[in-house]
């Protein structure tokens, strides 16, 4: 399986639409827009409402709090979005109940053309809209946040950076965190001297082969540290297991 990166759609289902220029107007994401190499559609289910007030929701059938998103209006907006977006695009509903996203994940939403998400509000979307409509559930953490907006446009800024040419120096996207399986390494920056600490002195070496070999070291060791969960010990090469303890001694 090829992991070529495909993704230039997106589509963005929301009742607060201007909120989508957090992403198309701001840093990174806003220049990847301007520039073309992605394109944001963005639907408000509001205009497949019927009545003149641009009802989405209705009252929960057994009573309770809050309100529910429709599904004959989520399912208009979603074959609205496919109709701009193509009908083979997955359709990603946020959800504190979904799949936790994670890098494999994104990995596998970049190998597609175009991507649908839809965000919930009040206490999410009837039942049968997700299962007729739905074909992702997806979750941004073990929290709840009011609406679907966020964690929709972090997922999608976390895909749009990884599109080829949208950050300025191709490498930085592969060395972020997780992107090879591990942490990032530390990043230090003028003053040499600060409050009287010192950046690590292998970066003023110009030594580039030793300065590769720390960074490896220390995005390894940070992920020991403090993300066991994403390596396991076992999993180190001896090359890995050589560098660590070289630049553990100094
Ligand atoms: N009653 C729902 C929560 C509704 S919160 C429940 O307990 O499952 C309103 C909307 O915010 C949701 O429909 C969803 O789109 C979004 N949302 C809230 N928390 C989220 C999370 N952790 N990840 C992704 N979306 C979330």
């Amino acid at each position: 399986m090829t992991n070529e990166i495909m993704l230039s759609k997106l589509g963005f289902i929301s009742i607060f639409p201007e909120m989508v220029s957090a992403i198309t107007d701001w840093g990174v994401t806003g220049r990847a827009v301007r520039d073309g190499r992605c394109s944001i559609e963005v639907i408000d289910p509001r205009e497949f409402a019927t009545d003149k007030h641009g009802t989405v929701d209705d009252r929960p059938y057994g009573g309770g709090p809050g309100m529910v998103m429709t599904a004959p209006i989520m399912t208009a907006a979603v074959e609205s979005a496919k109709n701009l977006l193509g009908d083979r695009a997955p359709v990603i509903a946020m959800s504190p109940q979904g799949q936790v996203v994670d890098e494999r994940l994104l990995t596998t939403l970049l190998q597609q053309d175009s991507l649908i998400f839809v965000a919930g509000r009040y206490e999410g979307f009837d039942e049968r809209f997700v299962s007729r409509s739905v074909d992702i559930e997806l979750s941004v953490g073990d929290i709840v946040v009011s609406g679907g907006e966020i964690p929709a446009m972090l997922v999608m800024d976390s895909l749009i950076r990884r599109i080829p040419g949208v950050l300025g120096d191709e490498l930085s996207a592969e060395q972020d965190s997780f992107v090879d399986g591990l942490l990032d390494c530390p990043h230090y920056t003028r003053p040499e001297i600060f409050e009287g600490e010192a950046v690590p002195s292998v970066l003023l070496s110009g030594d580039h082969a030793r300065i590769a070999d720390w960074r490896a070291a220390q995005s390894l060791k940070r992920t020991l540290e403090r993300r066991p969960d994403l390596i396991s010990e076992f999993d180190l090469s001896d090359e890995q297991r050589s560098l660590l303890a070289r630049w553990e001694m100094q």
